[in-house]
């Protein structure tokens, strides 16, 4: 049975940059990623709301196949709430706001969908709770994290012990820098790849996104886009394309020609949320239009001339 299992921030985003704001938007890194994996396969959110949360959000993800049985919610609680800013350089969020809210208390306890899951995504949020998802996930045969420069400084030594527990592990360039201690991607990804890891994905905003694995190393730039209004989830767009994939082919991390494409997959998706502000632009994508610039990302990447016309992206 596919499926994928997700935990991580619900929130409401408030977010400005250089193009335009928006005050109290759907947000957090499981709902980013949840939007972008269900397009390739069933998913099982894992969260905590309060009851602020407006029950269409929680429609809008079960249309898409999101399982919201673990999304609770708490009666006089808030939810999770980010304000961030971003200035010319998209690749660097500057955190405004954190109020983890009701995910300071949250207690996940997984239902039997959830636990089974072959695929297991611990998204952003505190490591005590990805490692505490992660021990009740017994039928993952993949496993993969995220997380963000708040829990580096303030969590050092818990998200380590989590990055033990993972195959994958998805982190920015800056990221990886500051939790392995080393200037150099490579050697950051190899200080990883020894705690336990299989691979590690360096997410590198406008630059793309790199794979290391113990056996060898892929890159792919990121879609040329004339139009970036709001960076906000575009790494967990990533993860959730990069994740989605595996978890719908059956493919586990140790395939590396899955990987790459997983590693397109991941990039398509997290250049569609790039587009508009918060979820707006994937919450309208089709299958279509994922498909159609994985195939131009075939093309843009192919060494060899390609015969005339197909060649050029659109
Ligand atoms: P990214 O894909 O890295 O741009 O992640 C964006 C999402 O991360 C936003 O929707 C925020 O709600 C969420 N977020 C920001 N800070 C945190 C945090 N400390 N823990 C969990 N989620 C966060």
């Amino acid at each position: 049975m596919p499926g994928l299992t997700v935990v991580g921030s619900v929130a409401f985003d408030s977010v400005r940059t250089p193009f335009g704001e928006r005050e109290r938007m759907l947000g957090g890194s499981a709902t980013h990623f949840s939007l972008a994996a269900s397009f390739f396969t069933p998913v099982n959110l894992v969260g905590v709301v309060g009851d602020d949360f407006d029950p269409d959000y929680d429609e809008l993800l079960q249309q898409r196949g999101i399982d919201t049985r673990g999304l609770e919610r708490i009666a006089g609680g808030k939810t999770f709430f980010w304000r961030g800013h971003y200035d010319y350089d998209l690749n660097t969020a500057h955190t405004d706001t954190t109020e983890l809210n009701v995910f300071a208390n949250f207690d996940p306890q997984l239902g039997e969908t959830a636990r089974e899951a072959p695929v297991v995504f611990l998204a952003n949020i505190q490591p005590q709770l990805q490692r505490r998802v992660r021990a009740q996930c017994t039928g993952a045969r993949l496993a993969a994290l995220d997380s963000m420069n708040l829990w580096i400084e303030t969590e050092r030594d818990e998200l380590l012990r989590a990055i033990a527990e993972v195959d994958v592990v998805f982190m920015n360039d800056a990221e990886l820098r500051m939790l392995t201690r080393q200037p150099n991607l490579l050697l950051a990804a190899r200080d990883l790849i020894a705690r336990g890891p299989r691979a590690v994905v360096a997410k590198l905003g406008e630059y793309g996104a790199s794979l290391y694995t113990s056996e060898g190393f892929f890159s792919l730039p990121a879609y040329p886009l004339e139009t970036v209004v709001d960076p906000t989830g575009a790494g967990d767009s990533f993860a959730g394309g990069f994740l989605g994939y595996l978890a719908g082919s059956g493919a586990d991390a140790s395939d590396e020609g899955e990987l790459r494409r997983a590693m397109t997959y991941g990039s398509v998706l997290a250049s569609f949320n790039v587009e508009r502000f918060g979820c707006e632009r994937v919450l309208e994508l089709t299958r279509e239009e994922i498909d159609e610039r994985f195939e131009e990302f075939r093309r843009m990447t192919a060494i060899e001339a390609l015969p005339a016309g197909e060649g050029s992206h659109a």
